[in-house]
Formats: structure tokens, C-alpha cells, sequence
């Protein structure tokens, strides 16, 4: 287990994480099961969610699979059929799947791409929102955490519909804020900086685009997912009870504000 969690905080509670079989989606996967929380993990491609519902198991946790783009709702709903079915319920949800189809100037975005961008970050994590806050609030209540970025606040040349997409999840978890909470939800949000992930790997893999970047990272060094899990169990605990509508930025320190 982790040095890092506190006890079995999510003992009996259930968890949805989206994009959760590699990186950032993985290790709140793996966090959540450590501390007593049954997983279902996904991600577009079977063989993906079979490696990692092995390793997790392997580390004897508990954690079941299922293939979900969270694009396509027809795998949304199988997704949550399959948690109901498997585990009675949900108490936590995690959004976590985003997509970066190309790297352009803003205004050489394609209309395709700003689509693609804006379907997959922001549509597809409102209506997974939607669809599965009424069986967080029929268990009593729970919590849903949403995965943005410090790209939301701080827009680099080459990733500004990205960025805009991440803009848009703060929003979002503003205004998510008043029915959650009427439903004894809390609905929270992260914003990580540069993480060491394959997603993210532009940005650190060669040591001169990575000395550059940490040029404005007070803590002079990348972030692990791992520290990006830690927040996020901490969100969705009783440690958390009065926190909603709340974005962390989980960044070593680099400046984030619109
Ligand atoms: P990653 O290591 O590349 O992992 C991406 C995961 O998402 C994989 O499990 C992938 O599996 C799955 N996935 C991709 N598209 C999907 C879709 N449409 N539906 C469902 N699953 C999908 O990426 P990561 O860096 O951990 O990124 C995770 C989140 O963190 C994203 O929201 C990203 O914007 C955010 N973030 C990352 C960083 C960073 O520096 N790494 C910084 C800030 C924010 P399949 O290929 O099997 O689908």
C-alpha cells in the first residue's frame, strides 16, 4: 500500500475512473483501490484495460474492467451497467479521459480537431457527470472529481484549443456546484502541471524541451502521477467534506491563474 494513503478511507465504496489502464487515470485508480474503494477501471482498447485489471489485481486489489470510450455513449452505459452490476452501486466518479489530436497555432485549428477536442474533454465529461450523479446520490451521496489542467490557465503556443477545452472544466465544476450539492455531492476538479506520463511525453522526453519547460516550475522537476492520485483520494474523503467546486493545481509550484 502506499505510504501515502491513510487507512481504508473507501471501504465498501465504489469507484468509476475514466481512462484509467496507463498514467494519471491509472494511479488514482490504484490509489482509490489501496484505500478500500472496489474500481472499475477504462479505456478505448481491451488489451489496455486487460493489462492493467491484471497488475492491480496482482497487487491484490480490488478492481474490474471494461472497454469505454467516453465518447460513445452506448460504452458509457455499458460502463455503468456493469458497475451497478458488479458492485450494487457508485460513490465515486473520476473523469479523467482527454484528448489532443494535434499540435497548432490556435487559429490553425481544424474545425475537426476543435470538435474532437471539445467532444471528448468537455461534452463527454458532461454527460458522464450527468448520467452517473443519480446513482452517487441514491447510494446517499458521494463524490466526482474532474481532471483538467494547468494548460486550462497557463496557454502554451501549440495547445491552445487543449488548453481552452481544460479552460472550460472549471466551468464546468462551478457550475456542476449547486444541483451536486443538492444531491450530497461534492464535485471537485485537478489541474496537474507537467507529469511524467506517455501523454505528456513532448514535453519532457528530450532534455532540452524539459530543462525549458521547468524554467517556470519553482520545484525544478516533473510530477508523477501518483502525486496527482494523493489529491485526488483526498477529494473524494470525509477529509475533504466541506471542499466543492474546487480546483487544485497540482503543478511544483508553477504560477495558474486566468
Ligand atoms: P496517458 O498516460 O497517455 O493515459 C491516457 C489514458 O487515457 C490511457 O489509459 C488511454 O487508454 C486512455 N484514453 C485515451 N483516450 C480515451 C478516451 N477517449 N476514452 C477513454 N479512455 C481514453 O495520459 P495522462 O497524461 O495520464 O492524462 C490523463 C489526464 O490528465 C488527461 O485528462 C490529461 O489532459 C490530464 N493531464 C495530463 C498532464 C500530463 O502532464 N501528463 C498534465 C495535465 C493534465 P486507451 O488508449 O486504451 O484508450
Amino acid at each position: 500500500m502506499s505510504n501515502m494513503s491513510s487507512g481504508k478511507r473507501f471501504q465498501g465504496k465504489v469507484a468509476i475512473v475514466t481512462a484509467s489502464t496507463d498514467g494519471i487515470g491509472l494511479a488514482i485508480a490504484k490509489r482509490l483501490a489501496e484505500d478500500g474503494a472496489h474500481v472499475m477501471i477504462s479505456s478505448r482498447k481491451q488489451k489496455n484495460v486487460d493489462a492493467a485489471v491484471d497488475q492491480l489485481r496482482s497487487e491484490g486489489l480490488s478492481v474490474s474492467g471494461i472497454v469505454c470510450h467516453v465518447a460513445k455513449e452506448e460504452h458509457r452505459r455499458k460502463l455503468i451497467e456493469e458497475t451497478l452490476n458488479k458492485y450494487g452501486g457508485i460513490d465515486i466518479l473520476v473523469s479523467n479521459a482527454a484528448t489532443n489530436p494535434a499540435f497548432d497555432a490556435v487559429l490553425s485549428t481544424s474545425e475537426s480537431v476543435w470538435d474532437k477536442i471539445f467532444e471528448v474533454n468537455v461534452k463527454a465529461t458532461f454527460l458522464l457527470v450527468k448520467e452517473i450523479a443519480p446513482y452517487i446520490e441514491k447510494r446517499g451521496g458521494g463524490s466526482i472529481v474532474l481532471v483538467s489542467s494547468i494548460g486550462g490557465f497557463v496557454f502554451s503556443g501549440l495547445l491552445g484549443a487543449y488548453g481552452t477545452s481544460k479552460t472550460a472544466m472549471f466551468g464546468l465544476t462551478k457550475a456542476l456546484v449547486p444541483q451536486c450539492a443538492g444531491m450530497n455531492i461534492r464535485i471537485n476538479c485537478i489541474a496537474p502541471g507537467l507529469i511524467r506520463t506517455r501523454f505528456s511525453e513532448a514535453l519532457w522526453k528530450d532534455p532540452n524541451v524539459q530543462a525549458d519547460r521547468l524554467q517556470s516550475v519553482p520545484m525544478n522537476r516533473i510530477g508523477e502521477p501518483s502525486e496527482c492520485a494523493g489529491v485526488v483520494s483526498f477529494l473524494c474523503s470525509e477529509d475533504a467534506s466541506y471542499i466543492t467546486g474546487e480546483t487544485i493545481v497540482i503543478a511544483g509550484g508553477q504560477s495558474a491563474r486566468l
